[in-house]
């Protein structure tokens, strides 16, 4: 409900709104198919995009914000780089809202605390920015939700001639709206799933799989990436137990709500060498490359311990080079028992801040 109330607070103080949050260039209401709204792509194959400055903002909301972009960073080409010589580029107001696409030049995005600073809602706005509309206005949404008029105060719950990436609709997307949003009165979803009108709808906790991969296809890049969200399951490397390819490069992101994470080996067979540079698994306590190292590169034959991440994520890197390659890996993982979290603030790196001069 609070999120609903600012959004609404919000969008209605900024001109050109559309759906609540997204603000359009005047002319461009229809323009959702957007090409020439795509942030450009660098020779090396990642999209370059500097945040900041964001001087007014209080350091631990600059360490939510770096934390956020920092997923996106991790698991997909988008990268949230110091700003050099780019006429293009982001910085944050307050509000709850974004631009849809590049617009050129500075581009604000609206991020305000209590309501619109939890990872998601954080990605949610960023993902505006890079050409995302919200998962509920998808073309062929009215399969999976029934949008409940009769309770709804404001926003706009139309649907659009979205490009759908042939990738399917996803009820756990950051971009997906609560239930709740823009009711009218307490009680009444504005949103209902169908046929199953349990799913949950609305988390900002972070990108979901789905989020990861259609920012990947949308921008083209070439990344082996998945978010793992249930609050049990298993991977393995690619081909297991047969060999694995060369030159792969693939992070899986364990996120379990409100949970520490427990990660155990079942099977595992790395290429061999002396300091683990050829074949290796690495493994972060965290969202992103720059949480701390839970273990180092590690090859050769299992047993490996049992791992277990303080917070609620855990990242795993498996990179294999390019000569000799083993049977490889698989994983299992669970909810650790239920102890006390650490505090998201001790958890966060502030590596970025120490490199983005903000
Ligand atoms: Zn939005």
């Amino acid at each position: 409900p609070l999120i609903s109330l600012l959004h609404v607070l919000f969008a209605f103080s900024v001109p050109f709104v559309y759906e609540g949050d997204i603000l359009l260039r005047r002319g461009r209401r229809s323009a959702i198919n957007c090409e020439s709204c795509l942030w450009p792509k660098s020779q090396d194959g990642l999209v370059k995009i500097s945040p900041g400055p964001f001087l007014f903002l209080a350091m631990t909301e600059r360490s939510w914000i770096a934390d956020a972009l920092q997923e996106i960073s991790t698991l997909t080409c988008v990268q949230f780089v110091n700003r050099t010589t780019e006429t293009d580029y982001v910085y944050v107001e307050h509000g709850c809202w974004s631009y849809f696409g590049k617009i050129g030049g500075r581009q604000a995005v609206g991020l305000v605390k209590n309501g619109c600073m939890d990872k998601g809602a954080i990605q949610h706005e960023m993902n505006h920015a890079l050409g995302f509309i919200h998962e509920q206005a998808r073309s062929d949404r009215d399969k999976f939700v029934k949008i409940m008029w009769e309770h709804i105060v404001a926003g706009n719950f139309g649907k659009v001639n979205s490009k759908n990436l042939g990738l399917p609709y996803d009820y756990s997307s950051v971009m997906h709206y609560g239930a709740y949003d823009f009711s009218s009165s307490p009680g009444k979803q504005t949103i209902v799933p169908v046929p199953d009108p349990s799913i949950p709808i609305g988390q900002r906790e972070g990108l979901s799989n789905l989020d990861v991969a259609k920012i990947n296809k949308l921008y083209k890049c070439n990344r082996c990436s998945s978010v793992l969200l249930k609050s049990k399951g298993s991977f393995s490397s690619v081909n297991h137990p047969s060999p694995y390819p060369n030159n792969s490069n693939c992070l899986w992101l364990i996120r379990i709500r409100q949970s520490k994470i427990f990660l155990q080996f079942e099977d595992f067979d790395l290429q061999p060498s002396s300091d683990c540079s050829s074949d290796y698994i690495k493994i972060y306590n965290g969202n992103s490359k720059n949480s701390p190292v839970l273990l180092d590169k590690y090859c050769g034959k299992g047993p490996l311990p049992s791992l277990v991440a303080s917070g609620s994520t855990m990242l795993v890197e498996f990179a294999s080079d390019e000569s000799i390659t083993a049977t490889g890996f698989r994983a299992s993982y669970n909810r650790g028992m239920n102890t006390p979290l650490q505090s998201l603030e001790n958890s966060i790196n502030m590596f970025v801040w120490k490199n983005w001069n903000l």
